[in-house]
C-alpha cells in the first residue's frame, strides 16, 4: 500500500512539473518528501493523488494539489524565513513550507477549528516536520507574538486581506491570498514595498472555502 501511494505521489509531482506549475528545485523536493496521503482522512486515501480538493473535517477541505503548488511557487519560500499561514486545515501546505524554510526558518499556522488543529498536528508528526507551530485562533488577527513575517499565505477567501495581517508582514515581504471576486476568488500576490506602498498582482481565478 505505502509503496503504491509513494509511486502515486511521484506521478502527481511529475504531472505538476509537466504542467509548468512546479519549477523550484527545493519546492519539488518538498512535494517528493512530504506525501499528500498523510494529510487526507483515511476514507479518502485512495484519492489522495487526484488533482482535486478533498474534505477534511468541520466542513472544510484540503486544497487541490495544483493550487497548493501554484501558491507555494508564488510565495517563494527560502531557507531561514519565518512564514505565517492562515488556515492550517490538514497541515499539508504548512508542512511543505516548513520543509522549504528548514533548518533555521519556521512556519506559524493558525486554524479556527479545534478538530483541524489536532488533525494538522497529528499529520505533521507523521512526516516528522518539527518547525511548524499550529495555533488555534482567529487568523484575521494574524499572530502578533511572532511578527513580523517574511511571507504570509492565506488559504481561505475573504473580501479583503485583514489589516492586521498586512501590518505583521515585513517591509520587503510577500503575501499570497485568495480575495473574493464575483462567484470565485482572484489569487493576489502582494509585495510590501514600504509601510504604505504595495505592489499587487492578480494571477487569476481559483475557488476557496471562506475565511470566517
Ligand atoms: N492550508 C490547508 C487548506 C485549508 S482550507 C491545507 O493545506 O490543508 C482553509 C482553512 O481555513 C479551513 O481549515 C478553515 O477551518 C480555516 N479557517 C477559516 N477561517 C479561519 C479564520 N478566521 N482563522 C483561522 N482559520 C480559518
Amino acid at each position: 500500500m505505502t509503496k503504491e501511494l509513494l509511486a502515486e505521489n511521484e506521478k502527481m509531482v511529475n504531472y505538476l512539473i509537466n504542467t509548468g506549475i512546479l519549477k523550484t528545485p527545493k519546492i519539488i523536493e518538498a512535494f517528493r518528501k512530504i506525501p499528500r496521503h498523510f494529510f487526507v482522512p483515511g476514507e479518502f486515501i485512495e484519492h489522495a493523488y487526484d488533482d482535486i480538493p478533498l474534505p477534511t473535517y468541520a466542513g472544510q477541505t484540503i486544497s487541490q494539489p495544483y493550487t497548493i503548488a501554484f501558491m507555494t511557487e508564488q510565495l517563494e519560500p527560502k531557507s531561514g524565513e519565518k512564514i505565517l499561514e492562515i488556515g492550517s486545515g490538514s497541515g499539508y501546505q504548512a508542512a511543505l513550507l516548513g520543509f522549504c524554510v528548514a533548518p533555521k526558518g519556521k512556519v506559524i499556522t493558525i486554524e479556527l477549528e479545534k478538530e483541524l488543529v489536532e488533525f494538522a498536528k497529528k499529520n505533521l508528526k507523521k512526516v516528522n516536520i518539527k518547525n511548524v507551530e499550529v495555533i488555534q485562533d482567529d487568523g484575521k488577527l494574524g499572530y502578533s507574538k511572532e511578527a513580523p513575517y517574511d511571507k504570509t499565505i492565506i488559504t481561505a477567501a475573504a473580501a479583503k486581506v485583514p489589516e492586521k495581517v498586512i501590518e505583521q508582514l515585513k517591509v520587503g515581504g510577500r503575501l499570497v491570498a485568495p480575495v473574493n471576486s464575483g462567484f470565485a476568488q482572484k489569487m493576489m500576490v502582494i509585495d510590501k514595498i514600504s509601510n504604505k506602498e504595495f505592489k499587487e498582482r492578480n494571477l487569476g481565478s481559483f475557488i476557496f472555502v471562506p475565511l470566517r
